[in-house]
């Protein structure tokens, strides 16, 4: 009699392995989910479902992506997100203050970081429960230096943690994908993704009860039938005060120099998000002009315009 293989050593009560990517608009997290699944399905030949869920679909917004395996003979018919994942995959700590990141991370877990932080300083940073695996990779540093997205460096880490995930197979479907639509962007982003399996640094989190599991709480709106103002009057008026667009750069910002600054404004001109503050002020002569004072770094996106235009090299690009 033929004893049946299994591929996934780990699945929950629905039978299925699951895994949530946490990011930001630009940074690839649905592909990323598509080309896993993918690899799941065409090259490993277990079942598989992806989606991904991202709002107001801007650049810099937070966007999660789900993936879900089964072994092959095993139907999935979960289409809800992911709220205890086998594997976390965050591609930005920066949203960490306004996501909770790591719900229904529970001993046993997996949590891939983007980072240039040691594995122990991002367990303290995110407060990863104890008997979890991490994996830290600098990624952005990895994708800045071979002139590709993120995604497929963190692809690199996914193969390198998950045991049933191959290389080849994930490697496969990164070629068949980009060579339809971007061949010149297939070595670059293969060599990226090789350097995410290389580089990643793994760590077996002490199962020492230092953080507690954060359960998924379910979506509790500030205002409902109960408490709704009269005549549904808006009391908390949108705004971008808060906003930050930090995580969405590409791993440069542009940095003023204000000795070789001459105030001429064509960087003020061309910004498309104006980012750069000007203020009125008396210069030697008594005379009011306008002066450079700031970068806007909560809304600059990073797109460096501003350092192409500058005629005195008073802008530079820096690694943010
Ligand atoms: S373009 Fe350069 S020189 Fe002109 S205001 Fe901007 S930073 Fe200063
Ligand atoms: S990098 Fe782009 S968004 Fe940021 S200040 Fe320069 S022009 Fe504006």
């Amino acid at each position: 009699m033929e004893t049946e293989t299994k591929v996934l050593s780990k699945t929950n009560e629905f039978g299925t392995y699951e895994i949530r990517m946490e990011s930001i608009g630009g940074q690839g997290a649905n592909l990323a989910g598509k080309l896993l699944a993918e690899a799941g399905i065409m090259e490993i030949g277990l079942n598989g479902v992806n989606f991904a869920s991202y709002g107001s679909e801007k650049k810099g917004t937070p966007v999660k992506s789900f993936i879900r395996f089964a072994e092959s003979d095993k139907e999935i018919r979960l289409n809800s997100p992911v709220v205890e994942p086998h594997l976390l995959v965050i591609f930005t700590t920066v949203i960490a203050k306004n996501v909770p990141l790591l719900t229904g991370v529970k001993p046993g877990c997996m949590v891939i970081v983007n980072t240039t932080e040691t594995p122990e300083a991002v367990r303290d940073m995110l407060k990863i429960p104890g008997g979890t695996t991490i994996y830290t990779v600098d990624a952005m540093g990895i994708a800045v230096q071979e002139r590709v997205r993120i995604n497929t460096t963190i692809l690199g880490a996914v193969a390198r943690a998950v045991d049933f995930m191959t290389r080849a197979a994930l490697e496969e479907t990164m070629r068949k994908t980009f060579t339809k639509k971007y061949p010149k962007l297939v070595e670059p982003n293969i060599k990226a993704f090789n350097r995410g399996y290389e580089e990643a640094v793994k760590y077996d989190v002490p199962d020492d009860g230092k953080y507690p599991v954060q359960h998924f709480q379910g979506f509790k709106p500030k205002l409902g039938w109960k408490n709704a103002p009269i005549g549904g009057a808006i009391v908390n008026p949108g705004n971008t005060v808060l906003n930050d667009l930090s995580a969405s750069r590409s791993g440069f910002k542009p940095v003023w120099n204000e000795e070789l600054c001459i105030n001429c404004g064509a960087c003020d001109s061309t910004c498309p998000d104006q980012c750069i503050i000007f203020r009125r002020d008396k210069d030697d002569k008594g005379k009011e002009r306008q002066f450079f004072d700031h970068i806007d770094y909560k809304h600059c996106k990073g797109c460096l315009r501003c350092v192409e235009v500058c005629p005195k090299d008073a802008l530079t690009a820096e690694r943010e």
